[in-house]
């Protein structure tokens, strides 16, 4: 079986990291995640001072796959995502969307049973495994894991989930995939900074398309295409990808400029990814009943 192990981690998506493990494409690998803190929360009471923050969102990775040149796409299908027994949820003083107003920082550890998140004796939510960070080693200098971009990296996409299937594009030769940060759940926005942070195992099957070029992440579920898009600033990113929709739309459906926005009017959905890393991430889902297929053109 081809697995790569936790403990074969990077902190930044580079060009510069020797492959933990080199596959042919349409192979499936396992790769085994940390949850965001490496995990280093075992308790409620910990304190964030004896948190080591150089070691915050570790990638389990890189994988080279073999055919990968720059300018492909690298097409991964998620085939299974499993989650450790038990997750994080945090509150801390100036991050999220409220940090100002976040006085103390605290944890809470949140049993998994089953397909549920156990919050407490009241409130149970829905166990609902994504992947926060799935990148590729990207076009120019190094990105920290914690950041996204056009190489994917920390998209924190709620979409990005078991049975959808994920095109980044191939900046390096190899393509050099890691990912990490599952999330048991994870609200649009993940306003206060976390979701429901856990460890687990992420099953994949890559695949190098040659002579396709996209610019940023797309995503393909049961129902939509998504462009990914991020940005300095959520408008920013909502209009990349937007454009980025406009522009395959435009292509695949034989539609004039204005025609291809109409519909995108009329059908196209510009929704938020999250709004607290460094940079934002929007999406823009389009329905495929409208567009069957992607990338055929
Ligand atoms: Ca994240
Ligand atoms: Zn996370």
């Amino acid at each position: 079986m081809n697995k790569i192990n936790k403990d074969q981690h990077i902190f930044e998506m580079n060009k510069n990291h020797p492959p933990a493990l080199k596959v042919k494409s349409g192979s499936v690998v396992t790769f085994e995640t940390y949850d965001c803190f490496q995990n280093q929360i075992t308790k409620e009471e910990q304190s964030m001072e004896a948190l080591n923050w150089e070691h915050i969102n570790p990638a389990t990775g890189p994988l080279f796959i073999e055919e990968a040149e720059p300018g492909d796409v690298l097409k991964i299908e998620i085939q299974r995502i499993e989650v450790n027994s038990y997750g994080v949820l945090a509150a801390i003083p100036e991050a999220g969307l409220m940090g100002e107003k976040v006085q103390k920082s605290t944890f809470k550890l949140l049993p998994i049973k089953e397909d549920k998140v156990i919050f407490n004796e009241n409130i149970e939510l829905p166990l609902e495994p994504m992947i926060g960070v799935i990148g590729v080693a990207p076009e120019n200098d190094g990105v920290p894991c914690g950041t996204p971009g056009a190489h994917g990296g920390n998209m924190d996409n709620k979409k990005i989930r078991e049975g959808t299937t994920l095109f980044l594009p191939v900046f390096q030769k190899g393509a050099l995939l890691s990912m990490g940060d599952l999330h048991g759940a994870m609200g649009d926005g993940e306003i206060m900074v976390s979701g429901v942070e856990v460890g687990g195992e992420v099953s994949v099957r890559v695949e190098i398309l040659k002579a396709k070029a996209i610019n940023n992440p797309i995503l393909e579920d049961s129902e939509y295409f998504y462009t990914i898009a991020s940005h300095k600033e959520l408008l920013g990113a909502v209009k990349e990808a937007t454009e980025d929709m406009h522009k395959l739309v435009m292509k695949e459906l034989d539609l004039s400029f204005n025609e291809a926005g109409m519909i995108l009017s009329a059908a196209g959905n510009a929704e938020i990814c999250q709004v607290v890393d460094p940079l934002v991430t929007a999406r823009f889902g389009f329905p495929k009943h409208l567009m069957k297929k992607l990338l055929e053109k």
